[in-house]
């Protein structure tokens, strides 16, 4: 079986690695500066032109950029080549506020696609496979980026799109299907859809699924493999570096390779802006090193992971990232607690509650009021009302041992929280509408 998809890239030495990334940070950083003037602008207020940056050790000297600059240089201010060499646009999903665009010329694509298609083929994906791709297809780089990948690797490519569970799961098990590829979130409900349908895990041809474009934990992996009998992968992204597949995972699963050839990792203090050293938690930063229409330099996601440069068994040397646990304007402030969305999850399923909730906050008499929302599961329903207070009190207890403060817990009907077909939506912070 194929191991992997480019292997003398995703192999190469580490030493050979860090020298193709000198020389390609060289060759971007002059692009930038002379196609760019908005970041030129930055560099000069900065002090550094392009002589000053030899190689990835000079990384440091070069100016951040963030979500607000791509905002204010809307919608061409970025754009690195003439508009009449791009093929392609595509756009954020608008997670957390206005749409960013990203601009792709017909080698960005290639690259972009190549890096799909290294997930899928990490996946156990080869031209044998029947890719049922039900990420978004559209301005969401999801859809796009998983069906280029799929071509690449000459699997059997279904364009699904997202929603319409009925027809999925049709054609998932007429047309036999065997890698999925959409949100976690989607995931879990359609592996909820097939057990309502009295489908077993046993009775589709999935072998394995590539999940990713939001937060999801360990807890909701081993459900999703569980209810789909398949064996789930993360792949990460976003739409500012091209898409999904800056980084994805192996079988070792130890963290979420990224592809180094193209990007250039760094971690730093959200606050201060210092580079940290690999193994400290800290924001993502990411330098493009091949991109054409949308270069990058030093781009700070706000998503907040932790860097691992141990070798991993698979042979892949390319650095690791561990799932990022939110970003860090998902963190919420609560009665002046940090309190992350993810860690709520990872409670829930614990106890054995399914991934579908929703937190509420809201500020009563200067006060943050705090509630979670939880399904409870069809079997529990038939509970007296004292054993579901007692349920109610046991999750609220565990949510405090997590948190440091406690929540207040309602179990609802199954089925009564909204399912997402694409990234789910689980905070409603109404504070905001106070402001
Ligand atoms: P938006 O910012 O509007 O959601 P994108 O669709 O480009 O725009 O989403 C990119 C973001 O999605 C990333 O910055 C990250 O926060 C999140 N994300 C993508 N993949 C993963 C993943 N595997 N795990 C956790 N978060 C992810
Ligand atoms: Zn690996």
């Amino acid at each position: 079986m194929q191991t992997y998809y480019q292997k003398e890239i995703e192999t190469m030495p580490p030493e050979k690695l860090r020298a193709l990334q000198d020389e390609k940070l060289v060759r971007q950083v002059r692009h930038v500066w002379d196609h760019v003037p908005y970041y030129r602008a930055k560099m000069e207020a900065a002090g550094v032109t392009p002589e000053d940056i030899c190689g990835v050790r000079d990384l440091h000297k070069l100016p951040f950029l963030s979500k607000a600059d791509l905002r204010d240089t809307y919608p061409y201010g970025m754009l690195a080549v003439p508009l009449a060499d791009c093929v392609r646009i595509q756009s954020t999903s608008g997670t957390t506020g206005k749409r960013v665009i990203a601009y792709y010329t017909q080698h960005d694509i290639d690259l972009w696609e190549d890096c799909c298609a290294r997930a899928i083929v990490a996946a156990g994906g080869t031209k044998e496979d029947v890719v049922q791709v039900c990420y978004g297809y559209g301005l969401f780089t999801g859809g796009a980026g998983l069906h280029g990948g799929s071509h690449k690797v000459g699997a059997l490519t279904l364009p699904m799109s997202s929603g319409n569970t009925e027809r999925q799961l049709q054609f998932m098990m007429d047309l036999k299907s065997t890698i999925l590829c959409c949100t976690p979130s989607y995931a879990a409900y359609i592996g909820e859809a097939m057990a309502e349908k009295g489908i077993k895990p046993e009775e589709n041809c999935l072998k394995a699924g590539i999940f990713g474009a939001e937060p999801w934990t360990e807890e909701m992996r081993r459900g999703i493999e569980k209810s789909l009998g398949i064996k789930a992968y993360d792949i990460y992204g976003l739409t500012e570096t091209s898409g999904p597949g800056v980084a994805f995972e192996c079988e070792y699963q130890n963290g979420m390779h990224i592809n180094e050839d193209h990007f250039i990792a760094e971690i730093i203090d959200p606050d201060t802006g210092e580079v940290l050293p690999d193994g400290q938690k800290g924001e993502l930063v990411f330098t493009s090193l091949d991109k054409e229409a949308f270069p990058l330099l030093r781009y700070r996601t706000r998503d907040i992971c932790v860097l691992d440069r141990t070798p991993c068994p698979c042979g892949r040397t390319h650095v690791r990232m561990a799932k990022p646990m939110g970003r860090s304007d998902d963190m919420l402030i609560i009665r002046g607690v940090n309190v992350f969305p993810s860690q709520i999850e990872t409670v829930l399923l614990q106890e054995g509650y399914a991934p579908n909730y929703r937190i509420e906050i809201d500020r009563v008499n200067n006060s943050d009021t705090f509630d979670v929302y939880v399904e409870l599961l069809p079997e529990q329903f038939s509970d007296t009302v004292s054993a579901i207070t007692a349920m109610e009190r046991k999750l609220g207890d565990a949510l405090r041992i997590m948190l440091g403060i406690s929540p207040k817990v309602h179990l609802v009907a199954p089925r009564s929280i909204e399912r997402s077909e694409g990234k789910a939506k689980r905070v409603i912070d109404k504070r905001k509408l106070h402001e």
